[in-house]
């Protein structure tokens, strides 16, 4: 028999944290299942698309200086347009993050004059700066594009009738947020997306859609593309790189909506054209390839974080039993002494820096104080095991990631023991 009690002590987990945990991991078997059933239909959906594109050993090798006639980076780009149903696609290593990939869509794609639309509340925080809702130098606003939002309902629904009413003649852009990001609303399902997109294009079909896809890729069977988005935009370090791409961005959409960003993520006349996949080639390919199983894991990591911590009186959105739209899970902590064992105890358990003790610091952009856990492969991937939340009340963290199953279990694990050590917790 495998002593898997033993192999925990040996790191740290008492018998109760133990026995408290494994019963839940044992209830949470059958709706595991049903995420093990959707990574084996979303990993097929990559294969396929890698064999329909005839990916070669030679796709694996990269290029330098203007990179072109890259054919392993041109192919991972079709890879990535068949994967999400598009026309076209742009993955690269020039597209330094999330922020990135959806600031060059939404530059390529609006004119001055034009009118940006969110109909998901306010943006992601980066956003903020590169739409101008928080003055900053070269945001669109210094272009002349203004911005409006519809907000979501107090329910986390869209306001349709809001949005059809915001829709103007200088609409020329809706983007949606699938994930809450760091908000406390729901995440929206693909479904909801599209009706959304149908409620947009009833009024005027040639305004673009554009979706902030980050954290959400995988999560279900089909992405907003498959239901009318005309671009969706993420980050290579959440769910789509899979855990080996070590930076990176894509935007997947139309031709002409992908076309537009390349001439502004390089620069007019030369567009996708240029841009050396450098070394990437190969962990782009192998990430994207994982990618449907990394996140099936963050997945389970973020269910069994949420019946863990909602069992013992804690807050968590979403909670233990609903269905799941993206890889974050909130805690409510309560208090600040909680919220730094919590991250204490992730940071224990990650791969690597596991004996360094994580600090809340003032870091640039936020108002209060931040700790952060985070024993990475890759710098600020928050597809690996990660938690971060602000000093602030009510004592939120934000949890994600775990590249395996079993890694992101082990963390959960010790965030709890070290809540107990403290005597912030009674397990039951
Ligand atoms: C992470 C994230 C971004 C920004 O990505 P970065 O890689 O951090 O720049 C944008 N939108 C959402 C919803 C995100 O989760």
């Amino acid at each position: 028999m495998i002593d898997t009690k033993a192999i925990y002590a040996s790191l740290g987990i008492s018998p109760e944290v133990y026995s408290y945990c494994e019963k839940i991991a044992e209830e949470l078997k059958e709706r595991f299942g049903k995420i093990d059933e959707t990574a084996e239909y979303n990993q097929l959906k990559v294969i396929r698309a890698m064999h329909e594109c005839k990916v070669s050993e030679a796709c694996l090798s990269g290029t330098t200086g203007y990179g072109y006639n890259d054919i392993g980076r041109d192919m991972l780009e079709e890879v990535y347009a068949k994967t999400f149903n598009t026309e076209a696609a742009l993955v690269r290593p020039l597209i330094s993050c999330g922020t990135h990939a959806l600031a060059t869509a939404l530059f390529g794609n609006l004119r001055p004059g034009d009118e940006l639309l969110s109909i998901a509340g306010k943006p992601y925080d980066t956003l903020e700066e590169v739409i101008g809702i928080r003055p900053s130098t070269g945001s669109l606003a210094e272009y002349g594009i203004t911005y409006r939002q519809v907000d979501l309902l107090p329910d986390g629904n869209f306001d349709l009738a809001g949005i059809r009413a915001a829709i103007g003649p200088k609409t020329k852009l809706v983007t949606i947020q699938r994930s809450k990001g760091y908000e406390v609303r729901r995440t929206l399902s693909v479904k909801q997306i599209g009706e959304a997109i149908a409620c947009v294009k009833s009024v005027r079909p040639d305004v673009i859609v554009m979706v902030d896809n980050c954290y959400g890729e995988f999560v279900e069977t089909i992405e907003p593309s498959d239901v009318g988005a005309d671009m969706i935009v993420g980050s290579l370090i959440k769910n789509p790189g899979g855990g080996l791409a070590p930076v990176g961005g894509y935007i997947a959409g139309t031709k002409a909506c992908v076309e537009r960003a390349s001439f502004r993520m390089t620069c007019p006349g030369l567009g996708a054209e240029v841009g050396p996949s450098l070394t990437m080639n190969q962990s782009f390919y192998q990430g994207f390839f994982m990618a449907p199983v990394v996140t099936a894991s963050a997945l389970k990591g973020a269910i069994f974080a949420a019946n863990i911590y909602e069992r013992l009186g804690f807050p968590v959105l979403p909670d233990g039993r609903e269905e799941r739209h993206d890889i974050i899970e909130a805690i409510t902590l309560g208090s600040p002494e909680a919220l730094c064992a919590f991250c204490r105890g992730i940071q224990k358990a990650a791969p690597v820096d596991s004996f360094v003790t994580p600090e809340p610091w003032d870091m640039p952009g936020y108002d209060s104080k931040v700790i952060m856990a985070a024993g990475a492969f890759v710098s600020g991937s928050s597809i690996e095991l990660s938690a971060d939340g602000p000093l602030k009340p009510p004592y939120n963290v934000y949890f994600q990631g775990g590249l395996t199953w079993p890694s992101a279990k082990l963390g959960i694990m010790t965030s709890l023991e070290e809540l107990c050590r403290e005597n912030l917790v009674k397990l039951p």
